[in-house]
């Protein structure tokens, strides 16, 4: 078996520590990767902290994974040694059921994720990017556009595949006012991705410290959601609000920002339930719905398009014994704007 060193969680309440591991044998099917790097998303800390219940320890977070083929399987066509890849937040997903939808197998019941979770055998655990090398069905990698650097690519496969999906589920386009809630990892990618569909993009932050970079990163318009008067003035303003906040805010007041017929859209995912009360969406026709990160097909099309682009993740680069002050900074919302570990460090 091939031996893989990383950063693991052992235990809800604990740091994660250097952790020294086994990866299954490659398949024929396999690709495997050496992992350059690797994007810190708030699910790493939500599952590491076992924020959503179910966690299994010791987890190897880390699903924005970016690095370079090292060795195919003899049945492998897409992927040659060298070649730069990614890995998102699934690694194997229903493969024989009736109602496989490539488009959408995200939400199909086999999706099995790339860590905190157990391989398609029902045994053998998966574990994450924070290591430096991952097997990988070569169905589930994907490839990164030569002008993308590696490092600020890596948290494409996450954070900017979830605001890609429902930007175009919803179809965000010129005409359409788009607002993203919340300028994190994940806000900071709707951003761009909106402006470059030809939308037209408003920030809604806590406050306007992260303003600046708004506006350069594509945004039309930039409000501060503690400022009371944001909502009066933008009242019934958006077609669609994607909200990206994982803290408890009141679902009823944004709502009301929504035009005739707008969506509402969860990405984020806070601990506890948010009441919404009825006339938050009667009156207007609104919905509130939620989507969650994208197909593989999706997955490669929003890279290919970052590539068309050139757009990417603005990205602070940590070494991995960083990563538990890494967790601290991005809980107090002082990231710019995704952390991304550096696997030459481990
Ligand atoms: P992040 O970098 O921490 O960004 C979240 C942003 O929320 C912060 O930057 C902050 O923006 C805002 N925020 C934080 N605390 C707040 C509060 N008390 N009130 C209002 N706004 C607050 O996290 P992320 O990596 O982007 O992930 C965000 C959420 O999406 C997490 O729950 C994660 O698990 C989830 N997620 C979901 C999917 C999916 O498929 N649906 C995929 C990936 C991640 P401002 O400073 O601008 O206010
Ligand atoms: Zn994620």
């Amino acid at each position: 078996m091939p031996i893989a060193r990383g950063y693991a969680a052992t235990d809800a309440s604990l740091p994660l520590t250097p952790y020294t591991f086994e990866r299954r044998e490659p398949n024929d099917d396999d690709v495997v990767i050496a992992i350059k790097y690797c994007g810190i998303c708030h699910s790493d800390i939500h599952q590491a902290r076992n924020e959503w219940g179910g966690s299994k320890y010791p987890m190897v977070p880390g699903h924005e994974i970016a690095g370079i083929v090292t060795a195919v399987g003899a049945k492998v066509t897409k992927f040659r040694v060298g070649d730069r890849v990614g890995v998102g937040c699934f690694v194997d997903s229903c493969t024989t059921c009736a109602a496989r939808d490539l488009d959408n197998e995200q939400y199909m019941p086999g999706l099995v994720q790339t860590y905190n979770d157990v391989e398609a055998d029902g045994k053998t655990p998966t574990q994450g990017g924070y290591s430096d090398s991952i097997v990988v069905k070569e169905g589930y990698v994907l490839s990164i556009p030569e002008n993308l650097p590696l490092d600020a690519a890596a948290p494409l496969l996450c954070a900017g595949i979830t605001l890609y999906s429902p930007l175009r589920h919803w179809k965000a386009g010129p005409g359409k006012k788009v607002a993203i809630l919340g300028m994190g990892g994940l806000g900071h990618m709707g951003v761009q991705l909106a402006h470059a569909m030809g939308a037209h993009v408003t920030v809604l932050s806590q406050t306007l410290s992260k303003q600046e970079d708004g506006l350069r990163l594509g945004a039309d318009a930039y409000y501060a959601t503690s400022d009371a008067e944001t909502f009066a003035k933008l009242a019934g303003t958006f077609d669609l609000i994607i909200c990206t906040v994982s803290a408890p805010i009141d679902w009823n007041a944004y709502l009301g920002l929504l035009k005739l017929e707008g969506a509402m859209v969860l990405v984020g995912v806070p601990e506890h339930p948010v009441p919404v009360h009825a006339f938050s969406l009667i009156p207007g026709r609104r919905s509130l719905s939620g989507s969650m990160i994208g197909s593989i097909r999706e997955t490669q099309e929003m890279l290919d398009f970052c590539g068309q682009h050139g757009i990417a993740s603005e990205i602070e680069t940590i070494s991995a014994s960083q990563i538990n002050e890494a967790y601290e900074r991005v809980l107090k919302s002082d990231v710019r704007y995704r952390f991304v570990i550096d696997m030459a460090t481990l």
